[in-house]
């Protein structure tokens, strides 16, 4: 049978283990979970480093001060110890402890304060008093201490000593790049941030399963190109969008991964540009996948779309999550910790991107050979074997490519349109061709990706 695309990625993911998988998955979001990760320093560094031994990852350093369109570089930062000590020398928080408990940026600090001098400096969560917020001051010169509420109130009014070692000067940003080619240039680019602390789900995640993407692919026959960002958000996507403006023209599909470990239903968040071949594709896996999952419009706010759907860009990427951030209580809090991601739940958020790009990288346009009246299936064997048997799933996918090959529909919409799943209609088309019913036409989707004016 003629197969002109691979299904390579899917079908490696298929001979995978799948309790074996996610147990992998887990565990090394587990490991990189103690890391004081910020927008930039060693913990950014450490986990990069983490990731290169999976993958081909390239680390990329951009010196503090670089302008990257209406941005600059930061300060590095860098910390080594954090405390805040009581009247009788004992640590009371301790960011060796966890690494929320140290604002992230915090300018370095050595001094003695009274509870009423400190209080300005301390963040906690009223309504959720056992839980440490996750506070940042990345472009403000600051200091603070984040820990849980029931703490904070049974402060008593004394003397605390502050010491946060930490370093603030000229140094690098640094993000992680994994370019795999494809037989074709045009890219498919997934990015994830890699830039906070011990949170899981808002982070780990992401890349956890972005990395087990890059592995499948790294192993896969592709027809796409694939590059994956693991990049500090923000500022690490307006960095690489800056130092890489030329390129961005390849780039045909994207996702921004995030929050993809939790135990809530999927969401998608389209494109600007709305129906992308990445939106329509995300939209027909989620209808076939068998989990509660909503489709969102675009909204110029969330994670690192923002920056690829900006106007000048107007990238085709869009943004996969479970529970949406700023939407479940655990979000940039302590309890979004190892126990509230699940191994499953991250071994299929990766089966929903593969799937998803079977149907990116397989998706083709055919012409039917006969469009008068309907080829005779029964005398090439590809009809039901006796009259009155039930008409299956792939009879049925057979009758949709013949009716709609007219080479003005691709099987994407095909799927769309009978509510058949892209596999089952891929394998009726591949019959079909086989047979010599139909006739593949050369991929459409090459070119320029960018539609409409900005
Ligand atoms: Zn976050």
């Amino acid at each position: 049978m003629q197969t002109p695309m691979s299904p390579a990625i899917l079908q490696s993911f298929l001979k995978a283990d799948l309790a074996e998988l996610s147990g992998k998955l887990y565990q090394f979001a587990a490991d990189l979970y103690p890391i004081c990760r910020s927008i930039t320093g060693n913990g950014i560094r450490q986990t990069l480093k983490e990731i290169q031994k999976r993958i081909p990852l390239e680390i990329h350093e951009v010196p503090s001060g670089t302008d990257v369109f209406d941005w600059t570089i930061p300060k590095e930062w860098n910390v080594r110890d954090a405390y805040i000590k009581d009247s009788t020398g004992k640590r009371i928080v301790d960011f060796q402890a966890n690494s929320l408990h140290l604002e992230s940026y915090s300018v370095p600090v050595q001094k003695t304060l009274s509870l009423a001098e400190l209080q300005p400096h301390l963040h906690s969560i009223p309504d959720r008093s056992d839980w440490i917020p996750y506070r940042t001051t990345y472009y403000k010169d600051d200091w603070g201490f984040c820990l849980s509420h029931n703490q904070r109130k049974a402060l008593p009014d004394s003397q605390y000593e502050v010491c946060i070692d930490s370093t603030l000067i000229d140094g690098h940003l640094t993000y992680g790049e994994c370019y795999l080619a494809g037989s074709c240039e045009d890219e498919v680019l997934i990015s994830v941030h890699v830039c906070h602390p011990s949170l899981a789900n808002d982070n780990l995640s992401g890349l956890t399963v972005a990395a087990a993407l890059a592995e499948l692919a790294n192993q896969s026959d592709r027809r796409y190109s694939y590059r994956f960002l693991f990049i500090p958000g923000t500022i690490g996507a307006i960095s690489w969008l800056a130092i890489n403006r030329d390129r961005t023209s390849k780039i045909h599909n994207g996702l921004v991964l995030t929050c993809v470990g939790d135990r809530g239903g999927f969401h998608y968040k389209k494109s600007r540009q709305g129906d992308a071949n990445i939106d329509r594709a995300m939209a027909h896996v989620l209808r076939h996948c068998g989990e509660s999952s909503e489709v969102l419009d675009f909204s110029p706010y969330g994670y690192d779309e923002r920056q690829y759907c900006s106007p000048g860009f107007n990238l085709p990427i869009g943004c996969l999550m479970r529970s949406v951030w700023g939407t479940f209580p655990e979000y940039h809090t302590s309890a979004d910790n190892l126990d509230f991601i699940d191994p499953d739940q991250l071994v299929r958020s990766l089966r929903l991107c593969i799937q998803a790009f079977d149907v990116i990288e397989r998706n083709q346009t055919y012409v039917n050979r006969y469009p008068y009246c309907e080829p005779q299936l029964g005398k090439r064997n590809l009809y039901r074997s006796s009259g009155g048997e039930a008409i299956d799933e792939q009879i049925h996918a057979r009758l949709w490519v013949l009716n709609l090959c007219d080479g003005r529909h691709s099987l994407l919409e095909i799927a769309e349109r009978s509510g058949l799943p892209f596999s089952t209609l891929r394998t009726a088309a591949d019959m079909l061709e086989a047979a010599g019913l139909l006739q593949a036409l050369p991929a459409k989707d090459s070119g320029d990706h960018r539609k409409g004016s900005i």
